[in-house]
């Protein structure tokens, strides 16, 4: 092949040589989920979050643009930081013990716990995106659901049924 024809390579390929001896973890910039470094400078979990950061620095259209704005961003860590301590709460738990746990954090929340309030009603955590694994329990939304997912699910069942029939369903 001559040199000509070699064609250039928008990002250069990474050399053997930057690759951490141990591979390092980190916490996603994008979705909150711990990954293994691939790259020292690696910032996100993959492709598509990197993407989708980049898309909310350049303030293109995105529902989620708010999440990432400098003043907010502080405060949206500790919001959803406290979604997954409290849905890792519920499901380190035996299941006889989900019902009266969530029962009573519903109970805080309308006795004018605001922020718990506030978390159960956030609409990103009731109508999660599921790439963004940071939102869930051991980062895994198929087996798991967010705290206020967990709440909608409880009010609506926990009035009409036996207990026995919401703990299925958290
Ligand atoms: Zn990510």
């Amino acid at each position: 092949m001559s040199k000509g024809s070699v064609r250039k390579l928008a990002v250069p390929p990474i050399s053997m040589n930057e690759e951490p001896q141990e591979k390092e973890k980190a916490i996603c910039g994008q979705c909150s989920a711990e990954f293994e470094k691939r790259r020292r400078n690696q910032k996100f979990c993959s492709d598509a979050c990197r993407k989708n950061a980049h898309q909310k620095r350049d303030g293109k259209e995105n529902p989620r643009n708010s999440l990432m704005s400098p003043s907010k961003r502080r405060e949206n860590e500790l919001f959803f930081d406290t979604n997954r301590r409290i849905a890792e709460d519920i499901y380190t738990r035996p299941p006889c013990e989900r019902f009266d746990y969530v029962a009573g954090m519903i109970e805080a929340a309308r006795s004018g716990h605001g922020k718990l309030r506030a978390l159960l009603m956030n609409k990103l955590l009731l109508f999660p995106d599921y790439d963004m694994r940071g939102l869930f329990h051991r980062n895994c939304p198929a087996a798991y659901l967010t705290t206020s997912q967990i709440a909608s699910v409880f009010c609506g069942l926990a009035w009409k049924a036996e207990q026995s029939v919401v703990t299925i369903y958290i």
